[in-house]
C-alpha cells in the first residue's frame, strides 16, 4: 500500500512538472512570435519612411526613421544609410555625416548603396564645414553611437582607426612612425561588440 502511494505521488508530481515545462515552451513560443511580429511591423514602417524618402517627403519619412530606429534591437546598416541621406535632407548635416560614415564602415565599398552613400557623405561633408563656419543654430540630433549597431553575418567591422592596416602613421618633425593599432589588437577588425564601444567612446586602446 505504502509502496503504491509512494508511486503514485511520484507520478503526480512528475506529470506536474511536465506541464509545467509544457506551460513554459508555450510561453516563449508565443514571446518568439510577439518579437517576430513586432519586427516585421517595424521593417513595413521603415519601407514606407523609404517610400516617403523616394516622394521627397522628408518629415514624415524622419518620423518613420526614428520610429523604427527606436524599436529596433540593433541597427541594420540600410537603415544607417536611408536616415544618414534622409538627415541630408533635413539639413541635419552632423547626423548625417554620422550615419553614413557609419553605413560605409560597416559595407565597406562593396555595400549595395556605398558609391551613393560616399557621395552623399561627401555632400553632407561639405555642408556641415559650412554650417560650421557661418555658426548657424545647430538643432539637435540624432547620432549612431546612442544605437547598437548590426554588423551583418560576419559580425565584425574592419578597424576604422587603423582603417583595417593594424599601423597608425603618426607624422612629427622626425618624419613617420608607425605604431601598433592599439585598438584592433593587430587583426585589422574589431568585434561587433568593440566597435560599438568604439563608437560610444568606451573602446580603450591596449597598453
Ligand atoms: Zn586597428
Amino acid at each position: 500500500m505504502m509502496k503504491f502511494l509512494l508511486c503514485s505521488f511520484f507520478l503526480l508530481t512528475g506529470s506536474a512538472l511536465m506541464a509545467q515545462s509544457a506551460e513554459r515552451e508555450k510561453l516563449q513560443q508565443l514571446e518568439q512570435q510577439r518579437e517576430m511580429e513586432k519586427a516585421r511591423k517595424v521593417r513595413m514602417v521603415l519601407d514606407s519612411a523609404i517610400y516617403l524618402q523616394e516622394q521627397e517627403d522628408y518629415e514624415a519619412a524622419d518620423t518613420k526613421f526614428k520610429f523604427a530606429l527606436a524599436n529596433m534591437k540593433s541597427v541594420p546598416s540600410d537603415l544607417a544609410y536611408f536616415f544618414g541621406k534622409n538627415s541630408f535632407y533635413l539639413g541635419k548635416y552632423k547626423q548625417s555625416v554620422d550615419w553614413l560614415t557609419k553605413y560605409i564602415q560597416l559595407k565597406g565599398t562593396t555595400g549595395q548603396h556605398s558609391a551613393e552613400a560616399a557621395e552623399w557623405l561627401k555632400k553632407a561633408e561639405s555642408s556641415l564645414l559650412a554650417e560650421r563656419q557661418t555658426e548657424s543654430i545647430k538643432t539637435q540630433q540624432i547620432l549612431s553611437r546612442d544605437y547598437t549597431i548590426d554588423c551583418g553575418p560576419t559580425g565584425k567591422v574592419t578597424c576604422p582607426v587603423c582603417n583595417g592596416s593594424t599601423v597608425i602613421i603618426k607624422k612629427d618633425y622626425f618624419g613617420e612612425k608607425y605604431k601598433t593599432c592599439q585598438y584592433c589588437k593587430k587583426l585589422g577588425y574589431l568585434s561587433c561588440e568593440d566597435y560599438n564601444k568604439l563608437l560610444r567612446g568606451q573602446l580603450r586602446p591596449a597598453q
